[in-house]
């Protein structure tokens, strides 16, 4: 059992799923030649065993945060692509599950909840990215249904996603949180093109995609109109934490190969792990995971149990743990000498993967501005 279940943060149900899912990890499909085919099969492989239902359920508002950090913490520790999946499966969908109608939930999920459809959240441009009231795409309405012009980029399953959770003003104004809505597009919409597939330093399907008098159905809207900002919002809030755990996860992989490392590298005619600055390393390590931990699974506890917005509580953990796990990783790269940065050493692997997350689903320095903003606020 993971240690940290034994927090009054978690009931009996949480330790039954990490249990069972801890027996499961091993049959996790091993990865293809190609990146595509191995997000499908972990798709697949998560959807058959029903994992996929803590991140898209069939009941609609019912996303335990503490379930998804979970998964997202004991995948992302065993392979960081496995936790990608899962967690696109849920971010490509819980403006459904949580705002869409009956029959926008009764179509759109059940594939995606199965792993036979990816799902993907289309937010960020290219002149919006931190900046998400800059964003430009526009969505007029047509005879019916909607059309949609412009442009996003650097979406996650771009290019092999069934369908996009695509946020485009529908209001007169030209930037700002107001006039922006949450539409559902379907991949082989008319109009809608993949520009470019993105390669990044740990691969992660990405792509750039064009919007051009993109043609869908009334019932494409989520919610109402105007609306679609305060939709992403609350869809990041659930989502952040689930980052830090993802964070989390890799940060404990590299720690556990650290510790492994030390306790049999030789050096100085001992074990290296009795040399005094290792040490301390190791306890700047442990203690930054436990840390973690806490602000991780105080915010997903808080979303569980409290009828509130988490948004102070959310950015806290995402913003602690991804920079916690940054210097982790750093430090396990470190106490692993060369090894730590040969090419296909776990540690390299980890420290490219790690590196993305201080960025995406608001960097950094946006989660401190929503906290401050937060706390001069109560
Ligand atoms: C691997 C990956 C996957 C992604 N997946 C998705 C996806 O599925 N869907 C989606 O919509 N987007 C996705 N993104 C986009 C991601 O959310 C953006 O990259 C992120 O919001 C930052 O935007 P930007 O890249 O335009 O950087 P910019 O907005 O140009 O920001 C650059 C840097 O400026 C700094 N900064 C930001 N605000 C401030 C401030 N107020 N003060 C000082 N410094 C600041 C930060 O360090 C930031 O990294 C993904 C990105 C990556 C890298």
């Amino acid at each position: 059992m993971v240690d940290h279940l034994a927090w009054p943060f978690f009931e009996e149900r949480h330790r039954a799923l990490a249990d069972a899912l801890a027996a499961w990890l091993p049959d996790l499909p091993p990865a293809a030649s190609d990146l595509d085919e191995t997000c499908r099969r972990h798709a697949r492989a998560l959807g058959e065993r029903g994992w996929l239902r803590s991140a898209v359920p069939e009941e609609a508002q019912t996303i335990s945060a503490r379930s998804l950090c979970l998964i997202r913490e004991m995948l992302a520790k065993k392979d960081a692509l496995a936790d990608f999946v899962f967690a696109m499966q849920g971010l490509g969908t819980a403006t459904i599950s949580l705002f869409g109608s009956d029959a926008q939930r009764a179509r759109w999920l059940p594939p995606v909840r199965a792993g036979r459809n990816l799902a993907a959240f289309a937010l960020s441009e290219p002149e919006a990215g931190s900046d998400v009231g800059a964003l430009s795409t526009r969505a007029r309405e047509a005879a019916g249904g909607w059309r949609l012009d412009g442009r996003k980029t650097w979406i996650s399953n771009g290019g092999i996603a069934g369908h996009y959770i695509t946020f485009a003003r529908t209001g007169d104004e030209t930037r700002g949180a107001k006039g922006i809505s949450a539409f559902i597009v379907p991949a082989d919409a008319p109009g809608l093109h993949v520009a470019e597939r993105i390669e990044v330093m740990a691969p992660h399907p990405l792509a750039t995609l064009v919007f051009d008098d993109c043609r869908v159905g009334e019932d494409a809207l989520i919610g109402t109109p105007g609306d679609g900002f305060r939709l992403a919002m609350a869809t990041l809030d659930l989502f952040r934490p689930s980052v830090g755990a993802a964070a989390l996860g890799l940060a404990r992989h590299a720690y556990a190969e650290t510790l492994e490392h030390v306790r049999e590298r030789q050096m100085f005619g001992a074990a290296m792990a009795e040399l005094p600055l290792v040490q301390e390393k190791l306890a700047q390590m442990a203690t930054a995971l436990d840390a973690s931990a806490l602000l991780v699974y105080r915010a997903a506890w808080a979303r569980d149990t409290a009828p509130r917005r988490v948004t102070r509580e959310a950015a806290m953990a995402k913003l602690f743990a991804t920079e916690a796990a940054q210097r982790v990783i750093d430090d396990a790269v470190q106490l692993w000498g060369g090894l730590g940065v040969r090419r296909g050493s776990a540690v390299e692997a980890l420290y490219r993967e790690i590196r993305a997350l201080r960025i995406y689903e608001g960097a950094s320095e946006v989660q401190k501005l929503v906290i401050a903003r937060q706390e001069l606020q109560r």
